[in-house]
């Protein structure tokens, strides 16, 4: 048994913002394939470690002069640095009560399942396919699912086990999942990434679930100020419905494959890297995708966007060149108006004026 007192004090020093644990029996619904259970049977425990993202990273996006920080900082940064130092640290203070820590950062690994669409097998990364076409001839190809994996013992599932971060982090009882599929906190709205560890070690005081004022007030801001339509509208009834040990979660059905290609390159009137000629042109319908000229969003679709677009926006951070964020700058600026979890967190709001589009 260790102390949760302990373990978010320590979590707190090390420089999480915000810390919640659960008891491994909230996963027991998931299905196998995203069981974290299956990650350390013996398991008993989840830690759930907030990383808040400075609302300032997408000051740049909101002004339209500077893109590189959100996804530098906020995926980059807490990826890679930030919550992995966390993780070591609590990981060290919970091995030395004598119990294993089970250390789970965001590393944008690839499952048995698609983490686009949920489907089994083989599915595109566009920018890794297009790393290697073009540098690493004879390497295997990235996918967003692994490709060959089978299990390594009867009863258990392949490698590698991906479980659903946000849900995670509900059964932790750190916030809700809102309509954008964004996990919303109390502390922080929208602005945060998460990561976990997986103990043996029962703690003396487990974290409820949240039951507050509900966190995404089903606004519809998400979805009217997303370039590519990828939300749908709040009452289409196209819903993700989940039940976490009795607590209901549901959020929009999201078009994942059409984030993926707009959430890179956002579209004609909102990449102002991208030349208005280039758009204009359309060689080979490349860009039908973003021009709505076709509805299909599949790995094809994303694929012939990435390999048009790509060279506009070259250098990156190890992570896609974000040039949208336009459903957590519409979620943070819509919660600090209206009230709800942002409200009177900042003296000036996110957006003084009307938000940009290119004229063309
Ligand atoms: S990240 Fe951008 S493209 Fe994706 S859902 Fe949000 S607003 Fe839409
Ligand atoms: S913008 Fe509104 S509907 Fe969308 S996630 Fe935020 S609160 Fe929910």
């Amino acid at each position: 048994m260790i102390s949760s007192k302990l373990i978010k004090e320590v979590a707190l020093a090390a420089g999480a913002d915000k810390c919640g644990i659960a008891p491994m029996s909230r996963f027991k619904g998931a299905p196998d394939e995203m069981n974290p259970q299956f990650l350390f049977p013996e398991a008993k425990s989840c830690i759930g470690f907030v990383f808040r993202i400075p609302r300032g990273v997408q000051r740049g996006i909101e002004e339209g002069t500077q893109f590189y920080q959100y996804p530098s900082m906020a995926y980059g940064g807490i990826n890679e640095i930030f919550a992995p130092a966390v993780l070591y640290q609590v990981g060290k203070v919970i091995e030395d009560e004598g119990y294993e820590a089970f250390v789970y950062r965001n590393t944008g690994a690839r499952g048995v399942v698609s983490d686009m669409d949920g489907t089994p097998g083989n599915t595109l990364s566009p920018e890794e396919q297009i790393e290697v076409n073009e540098n690493a001839k004879t390497s295997t190809a990235h996918h967003r699912s692994v490709q060959f994996t089978r299990p390594t013992r009867e009863d258990n599932v392949a490698p590698d086990l991906q479980f659903q971060f946000r849900i995670a982090a509900v059964a932790c009882g750190l916030g809700e999942i809102g309509w954008s599929k964004m996990l919303l906190t109390p502390e922080f709205g929208p602005l945060q990434r998460v990561a976990f560890i997986f103990t043996d070690a029962e703690v003396d005081e487990y974290d409820e679930m949240y039951s507050g004022e509900p966190l995404c007030r089903k606004c519809g801001a998400c979805v009217r100020q997303c370039p590519g339509g990828c939300i749908p509208a709040i009452n289409s009834g196209k819903t993700v419905t989940v039940d976490l040990d009795g607590k209901i979660l549901e959020w929009g059905d999201i078009d994942m494959w059409r984030c993926y290609a707009f959430y890179t390159h956002a579209g004609r009137y909102y990449n102002p890297f991208v030349p208005k000629e280039v758009w204009d042109a359309n060689e080979n319908g490349a860009l039908d995708l973003m021009e709505g000229i076709t509805d299909v969003a599949n790995e094809k679709e994303i694929m012939k966007v990435y390999t048009a677009l790509q060279k506009y926006f070259p250098s990156w951070v190890g992570y896609n060149m974000a040039k949208c964020g336009g459903c957590i700058r519409a979620c943070v600026s819509m919660l600090e108006a209206k009230g709800g979890c942002m409200e009177g967190r900042f003296k000036e709001p996110l957006r003084t004026k009307k938000a940009w589009r290119l004229d063309r």
